[in-house]
């Protein structure tokens, strides 16, 4: 389980992350919704070790994280992070290697990963010659390389036809189903009410509902809260 203790972020005057509480249990999908600049990327960013933390804390199954529980975690970044004129397959194998897999080990997961996706035969080309919604399919392969233990997702979703999204909530369930714990925060309320356990709404970087979206459905009216959250 990943616990997000009142985590404070400070960026000059402006407090983008104000005491935010939530956790992710086990086998849990956690959508991580609210408007533009409410804080999402910046609390993802501080789970991970990439930004530095100004106030509360991340345990990890019960104690203060560290950078090696981080290594352990599949991380999309929001700058995405992989090299537009590389070949995929490299820079799955390199990840992999990053991450501690041999290099036949790398080798094969990328393989299955790209196979997966059915990206096998495009294994040479370079990111950027490929589509946006195969992009994306590359950089959920990446994130997911090292069999991780938590996967921590920014806007993961984002760009992609209906296939492709559904493409993606299975490989996301897929996690879940084996106990991974699954963070991932989305624009599309639609989408995170259906396939999320919990939903964590932010606005102006506070939590201002947490609960199953039936439950935040029953306290009231949600989608108006979601929409204007931000
Ligand atoms: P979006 O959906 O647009 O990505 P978000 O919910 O992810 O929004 P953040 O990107 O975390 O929101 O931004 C929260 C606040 O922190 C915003 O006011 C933003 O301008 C500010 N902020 C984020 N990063 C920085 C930075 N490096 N320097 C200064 N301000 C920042």
């Amino acid at each position: 389980m990943l616990e997000v203790d009142h985590l404070v972020r400070r960026f000059g005057e402006i407090t983008a992350v104000d005491a935010i509480s939530f956790a992710v249990g086990d086998g849990q999908m956690t959508g991580f919704v609210g408007g533009n600049g409410a804080g999402k990327t910046t609390t993802m960013r501080m789970i991970m070790g990439v930004l530095s933390i100004h106030g509360g804390g991340v345990q990890w199954r019960g104690r203060p994280i560290t950078a090696a529980d981080r290594r352990g975690f599949g991380y999309m970044p929001e700058e995405r992070g992989l090299y537009p004129k590389q070949p995929i397959m490299d820079q799955l194998i390199y990840l992999g290697r990053l991450q501690g897999l041999s290099a036949s080990g790398a080798r094969q997961r990328a393989k299955t990963l790209l196979e997966r996706f059915n990206l096998g035969d495009r294994h040479k080309d370079k990111l950027e010659s490929l589509s946006l919604g195969n992009q994306q399919r590359v950089q959920i392969a990446a994130a997911v390389i090292s069999d991780p233990q938590m996967l921590v997702l920014d806007e993961p979703f984002s760009g992609l036809d209906p296939a492709a999204v559904d493409e993606m909530a299975d490989v996301l369930r897929e996690f879940t189903d084996r106990g991974v714990p699954v963070l991932f925060s989305s624009h599309q309320l639609d989408l995170v009410d259906r396939l999320c356990d919990q939903l964590v709404v932010l606005s102006a970087g506070r939590v201002v509902a947490r609960g199953t979206a039936a439950e935040l459905r029953r306290r009231g009216p949600v989608r108006h809260r979601l929409i204007t959250a931000g």
